[in-house]
């Protein structure tokens, strides 16, 4: 199936997005993959997560805002665009790192569980155990979170970065059961589950298709999440190999009722 959205794109309002994530870029990239529909997801979060190093310091809502008064002034009508966030799990108060307020101002929330290289505990990195457990524990925390009702997806679920490691390394770690017990909540909570499709960037189509991000994406499947699908973008090039989107979506068997609504 053709995709024909992309929910996870960061501007360089994002700091550590490049000078070419401008709207201008996206659009050109947009109108050259058919895209109907931008997401913009920069960073946001609560000022106080630990370990950030000032990260979402440099992100508050007036700075975020900015976004909203240029898609304000743009005019392509076959387009739409739409102002949302990446935000994050701030763990020592095991929640989504955002206030209820903030959340209404976005037309979409995505939060991922696994920016293990900003809101982990440094000793739990490189012990695989502990890094997993943690992993689980912050995606319940958001799904058992007040504001996961404001949650349109999750973003690139157990997918790390940052690491001397890779998910490749994780990922087989988590069992069947154990994926199912989240998806199933996931589904019922009617958050979508995001297939961010920047892991495959050197990939070939048989590579993807025999990765081990396959068996989890199958079993939110099975489990009735509903997708959305994101380039991760932070500059002008990660658009270069959206077409794995289309691909992974064939890979799974994905029809348009497995989209989220949003994406339709
Ligand atoms: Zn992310
Ligand atoms: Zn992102």
């Amino acid at each position: 199936m053709k995709i024909t959205h992309d929910f996870h794109v960061h501007t360089n309002l994002s700091i550590c997005a490049n000078e070419t994530a401008t709207v201008e870029n996206y659009i050109a990239h947009a109108k050259r993959l058919g895209l109907k529909k931008i997401g913009f997801s920069d960073h946001f979060g609560a000022k106080d997560i630990p370990n950030a190093r000032g990260f979402y310091r440099a992100h508050p809502y007036e700075h975020n805002a900015e976004l909203k008064d240029t898609l304000a002034s743009i005019h392509e009508p076959d387009i739409k665009f739409y102002f949302g966030c990446e935000t994050e799990y701030h763990t020592p108060k095991r929640d989504i790192a955002l206030t209820e307020e903030e959340a209404e101002k976005f037309d979409f929330i995505t939060v991922p569980n696994s920016h293990t290289h900003m809101i982990m505990p440094k000793d739990y990195i490189g012990n695989y155990d502990k890094h997993v457990e943690f992993m689980i524990m912050a995606y319940e925390d958001i799904l058992n979170s007040p504001l996961s009702r404001y949650v349109t997806a999750m973003a690139h679920p157990f997918d790390i970065c940052c690491h001397t490691y890779t998910s490749a390394d994780l990922i087989p770690m988590i069992s069947d059961d154990t994926f199912k017990r989240l998806f199933d909540q996931t589904a019922e909570k009617n958050i979508a589950f995001e297939l961010n499709v920047s892991y495959t960037k050197n990939m070939t189509p048989d590579e993807i298709a025999n990765d081990c991000h396959i068996r989890m994406f199958r079993l939110a499947k099975e489990c009735g999440c509903k997708f959305t699908f994101g380039s991760d973008a932070h500059d002008s090039s990660q658009h270069y190999f959206y077409h794995n989107a289309e691909i992974l979506s064939d890979i799974l068997g994905l029809k348009e009722d497995d989209l989220a609504e949003i994406c339709k």
